[in-house]
């Protein structure tokens, strides 16, 4: 039980006062951008427990996220593998359809307090944009999306949405023209307008203090999770799980649960297989170093250069992985795991039929772990943080899989 307790004070430990989540973390910025940045950090610090940010962003969550979103016991699911039973916290639930919303929408409340005007951000597969889009609308400011011309063609329908929403959707043609030109052309942005605009990232990664900041807006679906499950079932759940992309849903569910005598697993996807290019599991083949302005594990080449990532799922298809999720390995108290590009789709396919939930390639992913898990405990019970719905991808799984026949023809008779 030990491993637990040392945990109590966790929160108060990590990230130091640099942002430092044990030798991962930092900021290494150009030296334009750290005063920027320190500015946010220093407003976070001093109005983030201020009793009025906190009833502003509860009253928020309420009543136009909508949450509490539920905890949902999937009884049939889980009788297909015996007697251990799945449990799935609800961020498909959340408005917009994921869990992203969590930190864009206490991002643009800190922006409000900060008396900004703007919001800067970029995205990649489009999802991030959207939510801070939603964000910026809600608290009536500028949003400009950075995003690259090949991205912009690909996820055509997240480009509409963020321009209905109001936002600048920015093309960016350096390059290869996709995320991590995006995220250049935003920071240079960041730069000029850092007066009145604050820069806002897609996950709980990036320089200090973002990587704290997303942990601790994203942190509600943990604490949520921890009370529902415990008001539905009188007990802990044996094991919690999430999908790790950069890592935001997963530091969300997992951080209310450290302390607690609950093991967790973070779930990377394994793509097509181990080759270089069809994967992004940066935490079962990454090394240490350095991207995007913090130390963390990278999957790079010798010369620290990026490696080409692959996942069906684009939200998890990152060369990083959020620092804190490379110190609580190394505490040795998060199990990281992959599922593959098919595991996640039987998954998907399984929980649509069996549980009536399509969820996000992204958030199948875990409850493909969840699966495996049931597979091999034979009591007990597993909550998976499912991070979004599917309807995003319906259109493309339906073109590569139809509906699914092939994986329902193994469960159903
Ligand atoms: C973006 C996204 C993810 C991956 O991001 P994390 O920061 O790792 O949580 C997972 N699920 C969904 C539905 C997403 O949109």
């Amino acid at each position: 039980m030990n491993k637990y307790k040392d945990f109590d004070n966790y929160l108060k430990e990590y990230p130091d006062e640099n942002g430092y989540f044990g030798e991962y973390g930092g900021a290494y910025l150009p030296e334009e951008l750290i005063k920027a940045f320190k500015e946010s950090d220093e407003a976070y610090e001093a109005i983030c427990h201020s009793a009025q940010f906190i009833n502003e962003l509860r009253r928020i969550r309420k009543d136009f996220q909508g949450r509490p979103t539920p905890v949902h016991h999937c009884e049939r699911l889980s009788k297909l593998f015996g007697n251990c039973q799945i449990y799935l916290k609800r961020e498909d639930l959340n408005h917009t359809g994921a869990h992203k919303l969590n930190h864009c929408m206490g991002e643009g409340l800190l922006a409000k307090y900060m008396g900004k005007k703007k919001i800067i951000a970029e995205t990649g597969a489009g999802q991030h944009g959207v939510a801070i889009a939603t964000a910026a609308a809600y608290f009536g400011m500028e949003c400009d999306v950075y995003m690259g011309e090949v991205d912009i063609e690909k996820q055509h329908p997240n480009v509409i949405r963020m321009k209905m929403l109001g936002a600048n959707v920015v093309p960016v043609s350096a390059g290869l023209k996709t995320l991590k030109e995006a995220c250049d052309a935003a920071f240079d942005a960041f730069l000029r307008e850092h007066e009145t605009a604050i820069y806002c990232i897609g996950s709980a990664l990036g320089p200090h203090p973002f990587p704290m900041m997303v942990r601790d807006f994203q942190s509600v679906i943990g604490i949520e999770a921890r009370e529902q499950f415990l008001e539905m079932t009188g007990i802990m759940p044996d094991a919690v799980c999430a999908c790790v992309g950069g890592g935001s849903n997963s530091l969300g569910m997992f951080v209310p649960f450290l302390a607690d005598p609950v093991e967790i697993y973070g779930i990377e996807p394994l793509g097509r297989g181990e080759n270089i290019g069809d994967h992004a599991a940066t935490m079962k083949f990454g090394t240490k170093g350095r991207i995007h302005g913090f130390n963390t594990y990278v999957l790079q080449d010798e010369a620290g250069e990026p490696l080409p990532v692959y996942s069906i799922a684009s939200g998890l298809d990152y060369p990083g992985v959020g620092p804190e999720h490379a110190l609580l390995r190394d505490l040795d108290r998060v199990h990281y795991d992959t599922v593959s590009d098919e595991e996640a789709m039987e998954a998907f396919f399984l929980l649509s039929r069996y549980e009536g939930i399509i969820p996000a390639i992204e958030s199948a992913h875990a409850v493909a772990y969840a699966i495996k898990y049931a597979k091999t405990h034979k009591s007990g019970s597993i909550l998976a943080c499912l991070s979004g719905r599917g309807d995003k991808d319906i259109d493309y799984v339906y073109e590569k899989y139809g509906c699914g026949e092939q994986f329902k023809l193994k469960y159903d008779n």
